[in-house]
């Protein structure tokens, strides 16, 4: 198993940004939870991983893909993610006051977002 692990290109998923959307409201990420039946989807489309935007067969293959270090690799690249645009106007000395607030709204949506996960 996995002897080819770093093909890039096989098995692309969504871009981080996309899955930040997919993310940015609970109406769409309700939606992608309760997927209607679609037989052309492993698993019929019942095991989704959001953030890898990855389907799974069965809920003990999701289960044990959220514990994988694929999925937490990812879930911290989406963590990471959002900064990028506000880190970079702060570095080149515009929005210092913006990017603090900016910080401060993000660290609080992302403890929702924890207390969120932990209920699952
Ligand atoms: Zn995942």
């Amino acid at each position: 198993m996995g002897s080819i692990r770093r093909s890039k290109t096989k098995r692309r998923t969504r871009d981080l940004d996309q899955v930040h959307e997919d993310q940015s409201s609970e109406a769409t990420v309700k939606k992608l939870q309760n997927q209607p039946l679609d037989e052309t989807k492993p698993g019929l489309g019942q095991h989704y991983c959001i953030p890898c935007a990855k389907y799974f067969e069965t809920e003990q293959a999701e289960t044990v893909h959220r514990r994988g270090k694929n999925h937490k690799r990812r879930v911290k690249l989406l963590k990471e993610q959002p900064y990028s645009q506000a880190e970079a106007d702060a570095a080149s000395g515009l929005g210092v006051e913006k990017y603090n607030k900016f910080v401060s709204d993000y660290q609080d949506q992302k403890k929702t977002q924890e207390n969120k996960m932990e209920v699952e």
